[in-house]
């Protein structure tokens, strides 16, 4: 099979039918042997009886129906876990991406060896002040934090290599990092094509300004995850040391003068009334509870059942017969 389109879609009953009359049309076109999975994210409205029949008309139409929202994530992860196109492409159900893309994209990864490539809304048909703003701070923050130059890390439309699917997990709030989740897990080979935006037509977004807030709280785990994850005494045993060396150190030279004065017979305030005392010893505190926490990291680490857990490319091992 050429393509899985994956349809993540929480009450979107009146796009539905464009959509899949849309995605259907360039499929024919271009002689695509394919599926579209609609996972519907516990819709409330006629969205999964949309589903319904359009399987019914042509089974190249899956879904998948969750009991309750849990959100853009989990939809698209479902999705992964079901796709066997050897091209999987990702597309929001409102009609504000194209499916006209389709071939192209499926030409970047399969002839230009792309393992992700990512849309880019250059022209955005969406309200200036809620999203195209904090988009932009939210896509160079991310830019900056993760080395990889996109413009858009949030579009809907993307393609992969069926292995990038295969070999990430998505959930909580990440589909917006789905580039950096990717590029942790090897795959570096990450393109960005222009792709067209339209107006949404029908139903509202799903997406408040809460997002931003969230957003930057995963990326910082991402980043963490990523660098620390298999080795957390590395960050917690480091600012830990700091800490605590830096509180031990000042408490001795607090002794030490206290010391040189009582000697010299110069009378000297007591050392608890040092403001410098109570702050050596919060960093001493802090420094302790850093690495203890970081003990208690490694010791989670061990019991993860993912600890040795590795995504293998290639394997040279012989034939397992002597
Ligand atoms: N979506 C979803 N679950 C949710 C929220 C959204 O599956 O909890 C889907 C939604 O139906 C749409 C896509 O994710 O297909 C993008 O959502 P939306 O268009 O509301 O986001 P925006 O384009 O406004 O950023
Ligand atoms: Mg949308």
């Amino acid at each position: 099979m050429d393509i899985s389109v994956i349809v993540p879609l929480f009450n979107e009953d009146e796009s539905l039918p464009h959509l899949a009359e849309w995605i259907t049309r360039v499929m024919t076109e271009h002689k695509f042997s394919y599926e579209v999975i609609m996972v519907d994210d516990g819709s409330k409205d006629k969205s999964w009886e949309v589903i319904e029949n359009l399987s019914k008309e042509n089974p190249a139409y899956k879904g998948v129906k969750f009991r309750r929202n849990y959100g853009k994530s989990a939809a698209l992860n479902v999705g992964f876990t079901h796709a066997q196109g050897d091209v999987v492409i990702t597309m929001d159900a409102d009609l504000q991406d194209s499916p006209d893309e389709i071939p192209e994209l499926y030409r970047m990864i399969k002839e230009d060896g792309y393992d992700l490539v990512s849309g880019w809304k250059k022209k955005r048909y969406d309200s200036k002040l809620a999203k195209n703003l904090p988009s932009k701070l939210f896509n160079a923050t991310t830019r900056k934090m993760s080395g990889i130059k996109l413009h858009d890390f949030n579009c809907g439309l993307k393609a992969y290599r069926k292995d990038v699917v295969k070999s990430i997990e998505v959930y909580g709030e990440m589909h917006r990092y789905i580039p950096v989740i990717a590029k942790w897990a090897g795959f570096s080979k990450i393109g960005e094509k222009v792709v067209q935006h339209r107006k949404r037509e029908f139903g509202v977004t799903k997406f408040g300004l809460d997002r931003f807030i969230n957003g930057y709280l995963d990326l910082f785990s991402i980043m963490f995850i990523s660098k620390f994850s298999k080795k957390p005494m590395h960050f917690f045993g480091l600012i830990g040391s700091v800490f605590f060396l830096l509180g031990l150190v000042s408490v001795i030279v607090l002794g030490l003068q206290k010391l040189v004065a009582l000697s010299n017979q110069v009378p000297m305030r007591l050392i608890t009334d040092s403001p410098y005392f109570y702050l050596a010893l919060l960093c001493i505190v802090l420094g302790t509870l850093l690495f203890v926490t970081g003990f208690l990291a490694e010791l989670m680490g061990r019991n993860s059942p993912t600890r040795n857990t590795y995504l293998i490319e290639k394997e040279l091992l012989g034939s397992d017969k002597e």
